[in-house]
């Protein structure tokens, strides 16, 4: 069953296939009439998003982004919708993120080279694609490099936090990235919870902090598990919304734009948050 509106999208810009024209086109085409760009912690795909969509009639485009936190064994993503993405100072908090991470990986290459083990800072950089360069890039490297013979040795051996190589890095936890994209305006939302560990205590901290949505229509996320997220939306009192997540490089997971079964209902509650808000001002204000 396909949707009109998909709220999770990749571009070129981090890690996704296609342009944002070209994604567009394709969500546009397939009937998607509500669409966000959320890029993995980079919003400059938003420019070419809504050039595109001028030619687009009736499409509302949602200026988007989604963060990457850093709880340790656990991949907590948040989307955050209608987010005033031209403030200054957010450009340039997402520029420190990106920064520190960069800077953290490179550290670690400088000790492994240090401790006899060299890997090419390129091909680190390559494994990780456009994604936020991490430590399961550095394991695959220094495994490719002969070594160690699995990524787990990797972290046991260089890597763990107590690991000759480890290098601490600047922390953002889940409720840092929700009040900092509260605090421009966005509505937040956990992203793909299904296997996400404690989540209920997770969403009592989250909502506390100001999330709006938990994305419950995910990919191919099956019935059981949409009742199961969308029962605890229901308690924690969130927007059950989704998204495809599309990326565009095939693989069993992955759903074409809109090819979720998420229902108009919440949408418009989402849409309707963001103008008692004035969102959608603030997110489309002269740009
Ligand atoms: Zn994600
Ligand atoms: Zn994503």
């Amino acid at each position: 069953m396909g949707s009109q509106a998909d709220l999770h999208l990749h571009s070129t810009f981090s890690d996704g296939k296609l342009t944002p024209t070209q994604l567009i086109e394709l969500a546009y085409r397939r009937g998607v009439r509500v669409l966000s760009l959320s890029d993995h912690d980079v919003t400059d795909g938003l420019p070419e998003a809504f050039r595109a969509a001028e030619h687009c009639p009736g499409l509302i485009l949602i200026p988007g982004i989604e963060m990457s936190t850093d709880l340790p064994a656990n991949e907590v993503h948040i989307l955050g919708h209608f987010i005033d993405w031209q403030n200054a100072t957010f450009q340039e908090r997402l520029v420190q993120l990106r920064d520190s991470r960069l800077l953290r990986a490179e550290k670690m290459v400088q000790k492994l080279s240090e401790l006899n083990k060299p890997v090419a800072w390129e091909r680190v950089q390559e494994i990780a694609g456009e994604g936020a360069v991490g430590r399961p890039h550095i394991a695959l490297a220094l495994v490719e490099a002969g070594h160690v013979t699995t990524v787990n040795e990797a972290f046991d051996l260089y890597l763990s936090r107590t690991g000759p190589a480890y290098v601490d890095r600047e922390k953002l936890t889940p409720v840092e990235v929700v009040r900092l994209l509260v605090e421009v305006g966005g509505l937040p939302t956990l992203a793909h919870p299904r296997d996400l560990e404690e989540l209920d205590e997770l969403l009592v901290e989250l909502r506390e902090a100001g999330l709006v949505g938990m994305e419950v229509y995910y990919q191919d996320y099956d019935p059981e598990t949409i009742e199961r997220l969308r029962a605890m939306a229901d308690k924690f009192d969130l927007l059950p919304l989704g998204g495809s997540d599309y990326h565009g490089w095939g693989g069993p997971q992955q759903r074409e734009p809109g090819d979720i079964p998420l229902p108009a209902e919440p949408v418009q509650r989402l849409l309707t948050l963001a103008e008692e808000r004035d969102a959608f001002k603030r997110a489309y204000r002269s740009g």
